[in-house]
């Protein structure tokens, strides 16, 4: 077996809109492919033995026990690797349960697509589910529990903490989306505009002064105390003379901690002499110039939580402890105590194994006691001396026991120290009473405090804590999303695109659009290039300033990695038409129909497809969509263009020379084409095609019909704006067309164009492009044959696997069946075929050059022009 490429999904595609993170590994079976599990022996039983917990999958008989069966009848490797790498995450806390495995066109490679909670866990899976299957096949050892426990440590390393795990689950649940940005838990909700930020549990609002303030306990406690708030007694000292200045002032028992210390680090805790007390000033002092010492409270750990100055949760937090049962001894409390199927590691699960550090031991040889010593029956023994969960402590909620004076001060704390997100930590023997009256005291203030305490307490009532976060970042009414509008298809998408993008920017939004020239916030580039993927949709969609996004959305990206969005509010398929067949597992319309369709299933249900009426695969796929539809079409005659009429439906035609937009049978007339610069005077047809998509597009997100039409009116084509889509340069005597036709559809296209044009002579200058299947090669020779009287045929600079001899071949191939004997020569060089063909143009002579690049051909025909400008002087 060979893993030809692993694949990490992140958005919508083509195995599954609703379920974006996907792992898809492209695997080759080599000789397994012969090899069924019912052929191999002992396989089935070494499975069982190696996963035992591989008998809760169903598969497809539905019961428990089920993979197995399908196991022991045979199944092909694939699909074993497929349970296998779902269930090893499962085993590592990553609970999951999605997978396909479909053959690819070549015998024997298949695509094992598995569902991954994190992607880094999700590649080793897949690296070690394939490594374990021969392992059972070739009966040799593998060693689970280090592939388990390496699974949960990537997991832990690269995984959102659980105070960022659990907003962002709560922003999902609002169908709220996220973006991770960087490799920390800085998350952004919300695209654009409307987006908000946060890390952990401080957001984007929280102010800088309050958590300065909080991260000073002793300017907190000198707050805190101003407003008569309770606090323990102390004072800052950094030598042992105050030390002893402070401890005559408080008296024994006290507290010595780092001023801005965290985690409990560097504290020490009921300090009763002056031997202690200097070791503990040290000791805080490895931690923090600044040492605090304070009255030793007695009582118990709460913590109280206030989001958006409201109290939401209280918990009352014990550390890590044992108690005795005059049998065991500590070291094996501690095991049984780890046994406890709700600890785990990390934060996988509720609480945290305990694990003997530094702290451990010191706690332990304050009682004179070692980790075999046994405690009496019913003794707590104390393993930490902090109450973090973090090393093993324990939560119980108390959210509704809290005095309401409590809940008041808790208030006002958080509004002292102006925090937005405020963990209180509280001494004291209860919460019940009022502080004044139980003695107890507030020991600081903790900006992000941790939520997993009250998320998911040891004991008491579970609080959702990330609801009032995000509720405080979007107050009903506030929006989180930008409108967005997804364009797909195989030809015109970055006209059209374009098109809405300048139409959108008209009507007053800041616009943000992707096309295959490169990324535009309003009208300025800001990378160039191909960027049609989900990274440059996310580009957009991560800009602060934008508040409308139209996105070029390309086969490319969706294949590599899915879609850069969850949803689109509007999609728009140009149409689906041959080319790139033959390229990533995609052989013929049907396939490249799935590829297109991801775009139209992430349209929102009460969002709007737009569909080409008189493309057939566009209308194959209609059917099947479950957002609203509307349909566009060159001729009102189109059969599902007077069905769609008849059903009082939306669409937009082309009709009586006017861009149309119909409401059943009503018409409202939005321009006339030959008044749209970008159809040449209603000369290019399938340019009228692109206008009708964007029309539509602009009139269904609720663009008045005016502004649409003033939009239209003043999108003029250029080498600049729209370089090489219809760009033509005129000349004294003669014409010339750049053009990015390169497939079939494109060359019809230009065909249908050139039809409209008088010329006394009509040259092309074609190139096949080398990685297109033979047919499509040859499909645009024929073409070209039929369109021009006479034709150069250069290459490209990139011949993409085959020679210029094959391409040139097919090309000539193709123009012999266009049954006319148009006479062509050969000139490799781009450049000089054009200066040929220029060199060779007589009085209204119009020659077409397509050209998959047509930077360089647009930068001498410019040249040419100026020169003639200059010449006539
Ligand atoms: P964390 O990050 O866990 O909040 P920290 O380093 O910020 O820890 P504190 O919260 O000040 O430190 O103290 C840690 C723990 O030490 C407290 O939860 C409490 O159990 C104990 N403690 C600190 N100060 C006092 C005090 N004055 N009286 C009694 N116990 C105290
Ligand atoms: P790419 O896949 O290269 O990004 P695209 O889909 O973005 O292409 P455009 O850049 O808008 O398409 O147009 C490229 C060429 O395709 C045009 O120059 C023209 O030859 C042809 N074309 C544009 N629109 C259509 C259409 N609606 N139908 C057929 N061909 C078209
Ligand atoms: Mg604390
Ligand atoms: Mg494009």
């Amino acid at each position: 077996m060979k893993i030809e490429k692993i694949q990490v999904l992140r958005g919508p595609n083509i195995w599954s809109i609703r379920r974006p993170n996907l792992i898809q590994m492209r695997l080759d079976l080599q000789e397994i492919e012969h090899l069924p599990t019912n052929k191999i022996p002992g396989f089935r039983e070494r499975l069982e033995r190696l996963i035992p917990s591989l008998i809760t999958h169903r598969c497809s008989e539905g019961v428990e026990g089920g993979f197995f069966q399908r196991v022991e009848m045979g199944t092909w490797m694939g699909h074993v690797i497929e349970h296998v790498a779902l269930e090893i995450q499962t085993v590592a806390g990553m609970d999951t349960g999605f997978g396909r495995t479909r053959e690819t066109k070549t015998p024997g490679v298949y695509n094992v697509v598995f569902s991954y909670l994190e992607e880094n866990s999700g590649v080793y899976a897949a690296e070690q589910s394939v490594e374990i299957a021969r392992c059972l096949i070739e009966n040799i050892d593998y060693d689970m529990e280090v592939c388990i426990q390496t699974l949960r440590e990537i997991r832990e390393r690269h995984r959102l903490g659980p105070s960022t795990g659990s907003i962002v689950e709560e922003a999902v649940s609002r169908r709220i989306p996220w973006i991770r940005l960087g490799r920390n838990s800085l998350v952004q909700l919300g695209y654009g505009v409307n987006q908000q930020r946060f890390q952990a549990t401080i957001t984007g609002n929280t102010s800088s002064i309050a958590v300065e303030i909080a991260c000073n306990k002793e300017l907190t406690k000198r707050m805190l105390d101003e407003a008569a708030i309770p606090v323990p007694w102390g004072d800052l000292v950094s030598d042992e003379e105050a030390l002893r200045t402070v401890i005559e002032k408080i008296g024994y028992p006290i507290v010595i901690k780092p001023l801005d210390g965290n985690h409990g680090k560097g504290s020490s805790i009921n300090v009763n002499d002056f031997e202690t007390a200097l070791t503990g000033l040290q000791h805080a002092q490895a931690f923090s110039q600044n040492v605090i010492v304070e009255r030793y409270i007695t009582g118990y750990d709460f913590r109280i939580l206030v989001i958006n100055n409201k109290m939401v949760a209280a918990a009352r937090r014990v550390p890590a402890h044992v108690i005795g049962d005059g049998n065991l001894n500590i070291q094996q409390l501690i095991e049984k105590e780890n046994l406890d199927p709700r600890r785990g590691y990390g934060h996988e699960k509720v609480l945290t194994e305990i694990t003997v550090d530094k702290d451990t031991n010191e706690l332990l040889e304050k009682l004179h006691y070692t980790l075999d010593s046994v405690p009496k029956n019913g003794e707590i023994v104390y393993l930490k001396s902090t109450a973090n969960l973090s090393t093993g402590g324990t939560s119980i909620d108390v959210t509704d026991m809290v005095h309401p004076e409590n809940i008041t001060m808790a208030e006002r704390v958080s509004r002292i120290i102006g925090l937005d997100v405020c963990g209180i930590d509280v001494m004291a023997e209860n919460l019940t009473q009022p502080l004044k009256e139980s003695g107890g005291a507030i020991l600081e203030v903790n900006a992000a405090p941790g939520f997993r305490m009250h998320l998911a307490p040891s004991e008491g009532l579970p609080r959702n804590v990330a609801a009032p976060v995000v509720d405080m970042l979007y107050p009903p009414g506030k929006p989180a999303k930008i409108p967005i509008i997804a364009v797909t298809g195989t030809n015109g998408k970055t006209t059209t695109t374009r098109l809405i993008a300048h139409i959108v920017k008209n009507n007053g939004f800041r616009v943000g659009f992707t096309t295959s020239d490169g990324i535009y916030i309003q009208n300025v580039m800001l990378t160039k290039g191909d960027t049609t993927g989900p990274v440059s949709a996310e580009f957009v969609l991560k800009d602060p300033t934008v508040e409308f996004a139209v996105l070029e959305t390309a086969r490319g990206g969706i294949l590599r990695s899915g879609l850069g969005f969850k949803s689109c509010d509007i999609g728009v398929l140009t149409n689906i038409k041959e080319d790139h067949l033959g390229m990533n597992d995609v052989h013929n319309l049907r396939d490249l129909t799935k590829v297109k369709r991801v775009v139209m299933d992430s349209v929102k249900k009460d969002g709007w497809s737009v569909m080409n009426a008189d493309d057939e695969y566009s209308m194959r796929l209609m059917p099947e969509l479950e957002s609203k539809v509307a349909l566009f079409s060159l001729d009102e005659e189109n059969p599902h263009m007077k069905k769609y009429a008849k059903e009082g439906k939306i669409s937009c035609v082309y009709e009586e020379g006017f861009i149309t937009i119909k409401k059943g049978d009503w018409k409202i007339r939005i321009i006339k084409a030959t008044h749209v610069p970008i159809t040449m005077e209603a000369k290019a047809k399938f340019m009228i095609a692109n206008v009708l998509a964007a029309s539509l597009a602009a009139y269904l997100h609720g663009f008045a019909i005016d502004d649409i039409a003033n939009s239209l009116r003043t999108f003029i084509p250029s080498p600049v704006l729209t370089p090489g889509r219809l760009n033509i340069f005129k000349f004294k005597k003669f014409q010339v067309l750049i053009d990015f036709a390169h497939n079939p559809a494109g060359y019809e296209a230009i065909e249908e164009y050139l039809k409209n044009v008088e010329a006394t002579k009509k040259i092309g200058i074609i190139s096949g492009v080398g990685d297109r299947r033979d047919e499509d090669i040859r499909q645009c020779g024929k073409i070209a044959g039929r369109m021009f009287d006479y034709i150069i045929i250069r290459n490209e600079k990139h011949l993409r696997g085959r020679t210029e001899d094959e391409i040139n071949e097919l090309i000539i191939n193709g123009m012999q069946q266009a049954g006319k004997n148009v006479s062509y020569e050969i000139i490799p060089k781009e450049i000089e075929a054009l200066k040929h063909a220029m060199s060779m143009a007589e009085e209204g002579t119009f020659i077409t050059a397509l050209s998959d690049v047509v930077t360089n051909a647009i930068d001498l025909v410019q040249e040419y022009q100026n020169r003639e400008l200059l010449e006539e002087g």
